[in-house]
């Protein structure tokens, strides 16, 4: 039996500041799968994430789309967040006053809490030996977590920071927006590794890039080329070594792609 989609979205249009920036965007991913979105800078890439994601800003105009059954557009942010949705963000934002560890142990147990399923809400203590493993999987000890978020993060360590959150809230769809973006080779390679390893049958991920180098490190089922508010073009891991290849401007407007 086919697996149901776990994301449905069909003829989404998105505005920011009043321009129309996504156009018709239609897309499925299944449980566990993931799915590559790719497409030259100022395509609408962050605006698809942060519009799956809820940011208030982000202004659907039309089309539909559906989380697990259910409609995504109309949830908030925070419904979204509980009901399994996590989005890595481009610039990830630095939270003044509330430690790393206090801001990840709040996050799992609000989560916890929400799943219902009899997960124990975890103290301080029980916290920091849960985190343990998931900060090897990044390749750090606990010395960041006692500084406020992000805050003074290079980043580098901003981005493995968005990747140790993935970790800890074990989401059911998780969005990442240019994770690799401002990483060295070593910390892409320790990120997509952690990636890697989180992939299972009841996670699936939309990784947001704008070149091929991180697909090289986690293999995606299907590749997405976004380019003016539109998927252009789909395919196998063998489109992004296409596009590293042959650059994006083939698949732009005006271009017919069959
Ligand atoms: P990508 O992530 O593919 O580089 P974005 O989705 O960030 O593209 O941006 C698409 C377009 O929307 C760009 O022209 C960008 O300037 C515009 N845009 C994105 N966010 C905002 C915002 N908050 N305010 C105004 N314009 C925005
Ligand atoms: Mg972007």
């Amino acid at each position: 039996m086919a697996k149901k989609g776990l994301l449905e979205v069909q003829g989404l249009r998105v505005a920011v500041a009043g321009n129309e920036i996504l156009k018709g965007v239609d897309l499925m991913i299944r449980d566990g799968e993931v799915h590559a979105i790719m497409g030259p800078n100022g395509s609408g890439k962050s605006t698809l994430a942060q519009a799956l994601a809820g940011h208030p800003a982000y202004a659907v105009l039309g089309g539909t789309a559906k989380y697990d059954g259910k409609d995504l557009l109309d949830m908030k942010p925070e419904e979204r967040a509980r009901a399994g949705v996590f989005l890595a963000f481009q610039y990830p934002v630095e939270i003044r006053g509330i430690t790393n560890s206090y801001f990840l142990r709040s996050a799992l147990n609000a989560l916890r809490r929400e799943r219902g399923g009899g997960e124990p809400e975890l103290d301080p203590i029980d916290f920091l030996q849960f985190l343990e493993q998931k900060l090897k999987a990044i390749g750090w000890d606990d010395s960041m977590m006692n500084r406020p978020v992000n805050e003074g993060f290079s980043g580098g360590e901003k981005k493995r920071n968005e990747i140790l959150q993935l970790a800890v809230l074990e989401p059911r769809l998780a969005i990442l927006d240019e994770t690799d973006s401002g990483l060295d080779i070593d910390a892409l390679k320790t990120v997509a590794e952690t990636v890697n390893k989180l992939r299972n049958p009841d996670r699936a991920f939309l990784i947001v890039t704008h070149y091929q180098r991180l697909l090289n490190y986690i293999k995606p089922d299907v590749v997405h080329v976004l380019a003016d508010g539109r998927i252009v073009k789909t395919g196998g891991p063998e489109l992004a070594l296409e596009l590293e290849a042959k650059g994006y401007d083939w698949l732009r407007a005006g271009v017919m792609v069959s």
